[in-house]
């Protein structure tokens, strides 16, 4: 029997106004539905964010402490489920079971991080001018936030927005992509187990294009995280900005990998090649260009071929798999139009470059993992975020070259470098225009580092860490004068 899901609004699961609900099918096997999710509407947004707005009224006044008993007992909850909700998430997405499993368990590592904040949500205390009085900076929660997020980390990304939201005071509308609900559902349960008071945490499903507009303009949010393509960012930035709420945007990314003067080069290609395939290339942070030094690139291009070779590419529910299907046949066909451009404008395919046809690759859309080189700079591929399994190998004559091509993109989010120079590596985290620099291993993050990016990559503090305070609080100023 197929499941039916509903919205969560103040604390109740609640049908779409409409009626109406849209199926999610397996990537991996399209003959596998995985349940019917609402077609929300602008009065559904409306009701759940009217919730969160009225929960905010109690939630913000409970010591942090309180707030973050019950985000432990969120985490507990989560914790001992990981391996369900990894399998579920592989269900819906698509990305292999170590990979889906790898969710959760750093979900669960980022709350435990943003428990602890609830004891520093620190303001700041300065002398006075005067005599008798007291001056102090203080935090307050934002208020409303709508927490509006992509399919590529369906699960980890609604944590890393609601948990801190949650924790700093605020309550939360969470809007998931509409290709990946089923993972939101399921974290909804578990706030709902936890015992999270009504309209604290609400969940809206639907077309980003029938109900983003209604959610990040509603006058009621009064700050809007989003994580997504650089172009409903902006969207999202320009209807924010009639309300004058808070934004943090997360956003796309062309990642450039240096490889100049390392003698590890079967090293660099490891690195690179987790960086680059991972999640089928599916990640904002994917290293999606390699720029070597010309007397490198032969070796460094045997490495990666070799490493592509061994790529085994399937459903990842089966454990021997490590590159599951991309999400969708639109995404598919997209990447595919790349691999054919790059074709058409010159570039060799040292591998791959095909979709997978036959048996089980007819019930999902599996590409091969693909090495473009020979690319110059301004061909598509290497200028245009794929978010597909696409590498591509640009030669270069100098390290100014390589920096100038690496910084040449509109994006900023990620960037590495592999060199044995400490001149190089000086001059890379100086120069490297990029939110995230990663010196001699790939694009991966860790659970207590912030993370964002610059240029059209991001705007607004950084999530993860300690930089997510500065987005959910606002900044208070109280003189206070005794004598
Ligand atoms: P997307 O921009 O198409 O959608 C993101 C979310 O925005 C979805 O929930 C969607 O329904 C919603 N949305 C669509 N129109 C809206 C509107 N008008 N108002 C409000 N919300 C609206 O992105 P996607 O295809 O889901 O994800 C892939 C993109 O996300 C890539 O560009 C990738 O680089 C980026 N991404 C960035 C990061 C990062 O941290 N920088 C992380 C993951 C993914």
């Amino acid at each position: 029997m197929i499941k039916t899901c509903q919205n969560f609004i103040n604390g109740k699961w609640t049908p779409p106004s409409s009626g109406k609900y849209y199926e999610i099918r397996n990537p991996a096997d399209k003959d596998e539905i995985i349940g019917q999710f609402p077609l929300s509407e602008i009065q559904d947004v409306d009701q759940a964010v009217l919730a969160a707005s009225k929960a905010f009224l109690a939630w913000s006044k409970l010591l942090p402490m309180e707030r973050a008993a019950y985000v432990e007992k969120f985490t507990t909850l989560l914790d001992e489920k990981t391996n369900y909700l990894g399998e579920c998430l592989c269900r819906e997405q698509g990305k292999p079971l170590v990979e889906a499993i790898g969710e959760p368990s750093r979900g669960v590592k980022e709350c435990k991080y943003v428990i602890g904040e609830a004891t520093r949500l620190q303001g700041l205390s300065l002398p006075s001018e005067r005599q008798g009085v007291t001056n102090t900076v203080v935090r307050e929660p934002v208020g409303v936030i709508a927490a509006i997020t992509p399919w590529n980390f369906p699960m980890l990304t609604p944590l890393r927005k609601t948990i801190p939201a949650l924790i700093a005071g605020c309550t939360v509308v969470l809007k998931p992509s509409y290709d990946t609900p089923w993972c939101s559902v399921l974290l909804l349960e578990l706030f709902e187990k936890a015992g999270f008071p009504a309209g604290t945490v609400n969940l809206i499903m639907g077309r980003g294009s029938q109900i983003g507009d209604a959610l990040s303009g509603n006058p009621l949010v009064r700050g809007i995280t989003f994580t997504g393509s650089t172009i409903i960012g902006r969207q999202i930035n320009k209807t924010a900005a009639a309300n004058f709420a808070k934004v943090q945007l997360e956003m796309g990314g062309k990642n450039p990998a240096i490889v100049w003067d390392y003698a590890n080069i079967t090293g660099a290609a490891k690195s690179i090649a987790v960086a680059a395939f991972a999640n089928a290339g599916q990640r904002c942070t994917a290293v999606s260009r390699v720029l070597v030094k010309r007397s490198q690139a032969e070796e460094l291009e045997k490495a990666l071929i070799a490493i592509i070779k061994e790529y085994k590419v399937g459903p990842g529910l089966e454990k021997e798999n490590t590159i599951g299907p991309v999400v969708n046949k639109k995404a598919g066909d997209s990447i595919m139009e790349y691999i054919a451009k790059a074709r058409e404008q010159g570039a060799t395919i040292a591998i791959g470059g095909n979709q997978l046809k036959g048996g089980v690759y007819d019930k999902g859309y599996y590409i091969e993992s693909t090495l473009v080189t020979n690319v110059t700079p301004d061909m598509a591929v290497a200028r245009e975020e794929i978010f597909g399994p696409v590498l591509t190998v640009q030669k270069v004559d100098s390290f100014d070259e390589a920096l100038e091509v690496a910084n040449s993109s509109e994006y900023g989010l990620a960037s590495c470098i592999f060199t044995d120079t400490q001149a190089n590596i000086y001059r890379f985290m100086k120069e490297s225009q990029s939110g995230m620099v990663h010196i001699n291993h790939g694009s991966v993050s860790e659970s207590f580092m912030p993370f964002g990016g610059i240029k059209m990559s991001g705007l607004g503090p950084f999530s993860i860490g300690a930089t997510n305070k500065d987005f959910f609080m606002n900044t208070k100023v109280i003189y206070n004068q005794y004598i």
